[in-house]
């Protein structure tokens, strides 16, 4: 069974299995990124507002 490869938006840094992202509708994606961060609740996390993030999701620390 194949198993798509998570990528991470170049823009928001989500990561997604999908070919585009679903926040910015753009198709930068990277297959290397380093670290992943889950966001529960961006309106209480520093690490969201440093990485303007708005959304709750899963993101990629830094993309490559
Ligand atoms: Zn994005």
């Amino acid at each position: 069974m194949a198993r798509d490869k998570e990528r991470a938006c170049r823009t928001c840094h989500l990561i997604t299995r999908k070919n585009i992202c679903p926040q910015c509708k753009t198709h930068t994606l990277s297959e290397k990124y380093d670290g992943i961060c889950i966001i529960l609740d961006p309106k209480n996390s520093e690490l969201a507002k440093n990485m303007s993030i708005t959304v709750a999701g899963k993101y990629a620390l830094r993309v490559r």
